[in-house]
């Protein structure tokens, strides 16, 4: 089994780069999706949540208050960074838990998707890194088409991600998203491919 981080900023397309890498047998592991669930389900997460945050984020019937946590971290780096140190180190406590299950099953491949993955430090986490990047006008276009969201809303979001060219660099492996679907599954085909090479 060989493990890989997949990256990407706002609308690069790398949730569909995981899909192909899906349809060739990859497991993926969505690292936001299973903040979210901690941050809901998990007893621990809970209760450092409610320490560092206080009781109001939660609610009466026990969900988490998204908007007064936002509130609260929005614009303060250090409320950012205090969530962020409860939240992670519980996302790759579940991450190396599905790498040994991974192992257990003889998977090839498992996919860590995340969109802050060297930000958060989950590259340390996987044996290989792989950047989805894509001109910037064609990811406007495409979140503002999938998403209820304005094109200067989608920029903020950028600003706050790393630039492109930093992924560039970083990763191991780059998939420019600069064509059709059919030239992104290609590439992601090509990178699936040399990632296994590298295991044997
Ligand atoms: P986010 O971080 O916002 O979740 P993402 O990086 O996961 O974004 P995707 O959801 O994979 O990006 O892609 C954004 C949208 O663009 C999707 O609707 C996807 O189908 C579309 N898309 C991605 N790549 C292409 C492409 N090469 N041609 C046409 N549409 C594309």
């Amino acid at each position: 089994m060989i493990s890989l981080g997949v990256t990407g900023g706002i609308g690069s397309g790398k949730t569909t780069v995981c899909g192909f890498l899906e349809e060739q047998g990859a497991r993926v592991f969505y690292a936001d999706l299973e903040a979210k669930r901690l941050m809901q389900e998990d007893e621990a997460v809970r209760s450092q949540i409610v320490d560092a945050f206080g009781e109001s984020a939660y609610r009466e019937d026990g969900s988490l208050h998204r908007a007064y946590l936002a509130d609260r971290v929005f614009g303060h780096p250090d409320a950012v960074e205090r969530l962020n140190a409860i939240v992670h180190p519980a996302v790759f406590r579940s991450f190396r838990a599905a790498a040994e299950r991974a192992r257990e099953e003889d998977l090839s491949l498992l996919v860590h998707e995340a969109a802050l993955l060297f930000e958060a430090g989950g590259d340390a986490h996987v044996d290989r890194t792989c950047a989805v990047v894509a001109p910037d006008e064609d990811r406007i276009a495409r979140v503002t088409e999938r998403d209820d969201v304005t094109a200067a809303q989608v920029r903020a979001r950028m600003q706050h991600q790393w630039p492109q060219d930093d992924l560039r660099e970083r990763a191991d492996y780059v998939i420019e998203n600069d064509g059709s679907l059919d030239d992104l599954r290609t590439k992601t085909l090509d990178v699936y491919w040399a990632v296994l090479d590298e295991r044997s």
